[in-house]
């Protein structure tokens, strides 16, 4: 094992000593079915005044769910529905920090996001941006924010992505597809209620399911890995293993893949995803193709780099009888696919994990074009 060197890679080094990553986490945690319920008494010690609200980013398939009567509103809270039809973008995060400034004459005492990735990304981005000056995309990038965020509640109601427990918002901005990736982007506080997933189409079920299952598969096959991520990844693959592949009863699937995800984050936490997640990012920038879905198109290709996971991954989609859809970059002009091609190869640090630090030697404009024709 190499992985004093191996983990210093993606960090600051400090003359030729590597400087090992100090990372946040998330400091509390409520798991259990039904304990939405207790999220008021959660709130209680955080309200700073009758003044100042809390604000729920509420995904707007809710918007007529029984759930809505269960949100605990108090004094001037708002309720803000919010679709998720498009992924986060700078300017909605910018629209939805000017709405609440101007309604309210205090700052929120929290927001609390519900929803899936695209929920709890937006509300951690607007968390931070009520406590920073300017527009979100001013602060894209690594360790840009310099004031803490105002505090912040996490609720999962899809599970697989991991951004319940990561320190990255990822937005689109108006020239780059990037997070806010900071210390205090993280959630302040997380509550883990599974019953919350009941209603997830199923499509949707495998596709964010998914995204856990390659961010394991790219931590635990990169270059990067050392033995915290790899204690998380293992953990959350097994997890999928058992929710994609086992005969669990829906309850249990809807535990075990909310802790799946909880871990598959934690993993690439220390890490980093790969090939599949480069593709993919190029897929959302050029075509709008959504994360989930995205990873899933380019993994179904990806034998060359992970025969393993891509078999696993076949057997996975036949037992739960998905079938993916087809033929997206076919029409696409060649203009378009080089700007697929720039855009995944951008993503320098998952291509070396993947492929270690001579990546560029590895991979062709043409291989992706290849795999990028088959989708
Ligand atoms: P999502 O939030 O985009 O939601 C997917 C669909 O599922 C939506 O139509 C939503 O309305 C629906 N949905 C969610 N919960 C539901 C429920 N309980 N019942 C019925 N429908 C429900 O999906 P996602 O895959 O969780 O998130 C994708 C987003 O997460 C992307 O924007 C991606 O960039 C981001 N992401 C962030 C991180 C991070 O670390 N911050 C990591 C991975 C992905
Ligand atoms: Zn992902």
């Amino acid at each position: 094992m190499n992985e004093p060197k191996e983990m210093a890679i993606n960090m600051t080094k400090n003359g030729s000593q590597p400087v090992y990553k100090n990372f946040p986490m998330v400091p509390r945690v409520v798991f259990g079915k039904g304990s939405f319920d207790q999220l008021g008494e959660l709130l209680l010690p955080k309200r700073k005044s009758t003044e100042a609200p809390v604000i729920f980013l509420i995904d707007d398939v809710f918007e007529k769910d029984a759930l809505i009567a269960r949100i605990p509103l108090l004094f001037n809270d708002k309720i803000v529905f919010i679709s998720a039809d498009e992924e986060p973008k700078t300017e909605q995060v910018d629209a939805l920090v000017g709405m609440i400034k101007n309604e309210f004459q205090e700052l929120p005492s929290g927001i609390v996001g519900i929803g899936g990735g695209t929920l709890l990304d937006l509300a951690k981005a607007v968390a931070l941006m009520l406590t920073n000056n300017g527009s979100a995309s001013n602060y894209q990038g690594w360790d840009l924010v310099s004031k803490p965020a105002i505090y912040h509640v996490g609720i999962p109601t899809i599970s697989g992505t991991g951004a319940e427990v990561s320190r990255t918002t990822v937005l689109l901005g108006p020239h780059k597809k990037l997070g806010i990736n900071s210390d205090y982007t993280i959630f302040d506080q997380v509550l883990l209620d599974p019953n919350l997933t009941i209603g997830v189409p199923k499509q949707q079920w495998f596709y964010t399911g998914m995204d856990c299952y390659i961010h394991c598969i790219e931590s635990l096959n990169g270059t990067y890995l050392n033995a915290f991520s790899q204690s998380y990844g293992e953990k959350a693959l097994d997890l999928c293993k058992e929710v994609f592949l086992g005969g669990l009863t829906p309850a249990e699937s809807r535990d075990k893949l909310m802790m799946a995800s909880w871990h598959g984050g934690m993993s690439i936490a220390y890490s980093q995803v790969g090939v599949a997640h480069a593709m993919s990012y190029g897929l959302s920038y050029v075509l709008g193709v959504k994360h989930g879905l995205g990873n899933c198109l380019v993994f179904q290709f990806l034998e060359d780099y992970y025969p393993e996971g891509v078999t696993l991954f076949y057997k996975m989609m036949e037992k739960q009888k998905i079938v993916l859809p087809k033929g997206l970059c076919q029409g696409l002009s060649e203009k378009d696919m080089d700007r697929m091609i720039t855009v995944s190869l951008s993503m320098a640090p998952l291509w070396e994990n993947a492929l270690g630090k001579e990546w560029k030697t590895k991979i062709t404009r043409e291989k992706l074009r290849e795999i990028y024709r088959k989708i």
